[in-house]
């Protein structure tokens, strides 16, 4: 249904399980409505009346019906599709011909493996037991049997999996196309599936297209991810997804795709990170030349109310016009200038970062020189200590665990 949806709209799918869940129903309805040639009902069941109607009249006149492939069961040859509304039982029963389309790695060896991953697929992508209809397709009718196709044929997709095959990106061929993954990236959930451009989006979007089409016009999505992990928590097939994308990153670096402005970057910020007094004297300096792009905003942190001490802003609450929006004033000291405020607008790219992002400032102090601070302070300033921890503090006196460690 969702298919059908999209394909009245001219759109790409902007989900791998729920291919037209960006629009909503009154935009599902006009469709409708413009496909029936008059005003459909806005009630949900109304409109699923209308489709079903219209894809009935198609199955009962196919003589081709295509379908793809959830699984397809090794020992027995046995296609296997997962719907909930029947539309893939319709595809491969009722046309003369049915032709099924599956991706190499959609092969699992014998039903035991197959139990285990439709329970897995259900409930990660819908958050059901099983999926309302599980259609197996066992080939053209036999003699005796009322219903099928008279003829079956099915192809197997390569289209570069197999080059995937003893590489560090096998684990992308693992997946069951569930869409967890999707709806766990902060990424997706903020911009939706269409920025991704393929069939597939989210981060096994991101993962799966360079691999199988390349980088040419791909090379973007392996940073299409904060990588944050919430994508490798939720596969319920562990595919390390944030780790795939940080190899596709590097493998685009080994190929000298990346520009040479980028090149330099990453260079400078390595000579600087690899030595600590470089790093003290790019902190303090970056610190100090970003003030220009430092802005207080209506509603941002610190404007509320009136601020005291350090860093409070002069006039403190929202009414200062210092504080909504106005750079602060060069006479202010760097701590006062940085309470509450957010950096926006820079050179480059940072610029176009901090446009619509909230990107925090470097701090006055960086950590070493507070520790350094701390240290100094005495007893007042330094870290309380820290609690047993269970196993490496419990186990004794220093004396027995180092005599146990020395032992083992
Ligand atoms: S990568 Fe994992 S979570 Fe994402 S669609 Fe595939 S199986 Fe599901």
């Amino acid at each position: 249904l969702g298919e059908y949806i999209i394909q009245l709209a001219g759109h790409k799918p902007s989900h791998i399980v729920a291919p037209a869940v960006h629009l909503s129903q009154q935009q599902i309805r006009e469709l409708f409505s413009r496909e029936a040639g008059r005003e459909l009902p806005d009630e949900p069941e109304a409109l699923a009346a209308f489709a079903r109607e219209r894809l009935r009249e198609k199955f009962l006149r196919a003589d081709v019906g295509i379908s793809g492939a959830n699984f397809v069961v090794a020992e027995s040859g046995t296609v296997v599709l997962v719907t909930n509304e029947g539309n893939g039982r319709m595809v491969t029963s009722l046309p003369r011909v049915h032709i099924a389309v599956m991706g190499m790695e959609r092969v699992v060896p014998t039903w035991e493996d197959l139990g285990v991953l439709l329970e897995v697929l259900a409930r990660s992508a819908t958050g059901q037991k099983i999926t309302v209809y599980t259609t197996f397709a066992g080939g053209p009718r036999r003699p005796g049997e009322v219903d099928g196709p008279e003829e079956f044929h099915l192809v197997i997709v390569d289209n570069g999996r197999s080059n995937l095959l003893g590489t560090l990106f096998q684990e992308a061929l693992h997946c069951i196309r569930c869409g967890a993954c999707l709806n766990a990236c902060p990424v997706y959930r903020q911009m939706g599936g269409h920025p991704y451009g393929g069939v597939y989006s989210g981060p096994i979007g991101a993962v799966i297209t360079p691999l199988l089409a390349g980088f040419d016009g791909w090379e973007e999505l392996p940073y299409a991810s904060s990588l944050c992990g919430a994508c490798h928590e939720a596969c319920p097939v562990m595919i390390p997804l944030h780790d795939l994308l940080v190899d596709l990153r590097e493998e685009e670096v080994r190929q000298g795709r990346t520009g040479t402005a980028e090149r330099i970057a990453f260079r400078l910020w390595r000579w600087i990170f690899t030595d600590p007094q470089r790093y003290r004297v790019a902190a303090r300096l970056a610190a100090w030349l970003q003030r220009p792009w430092l802005r207080r905003e209506p509603g941002g942190p610190g404007t509320e109310a009136p601020a005291t001490g350090q860093g409070s802003t002069e006039g403190g609450g929202s009414g200062d016009p210092a504080v909504q929006g106005a750079s602060p004033r060069a006479s202010d000291g760097l701590p006062t200038l940085l309470a509450g405020a957010v950096l926006r607008g820079g050179p480059g790219p940072l610029g176009a970062w901090t446009a619509g992002r909230d990107f925090p400032p470097l701090a006055d102090r960086p950590f070493h020189a507070r520790w350094a601070q701390l240290q100094e302070e005495g007893p007042e300033g330094e870290v309380p200590p820290r609690e047993p921890q269970r196993g490496v503090d419990e186990a004794g006196p220093t004396g027995e665990r180092e005599a146990a460690r020395d032992g083992a």
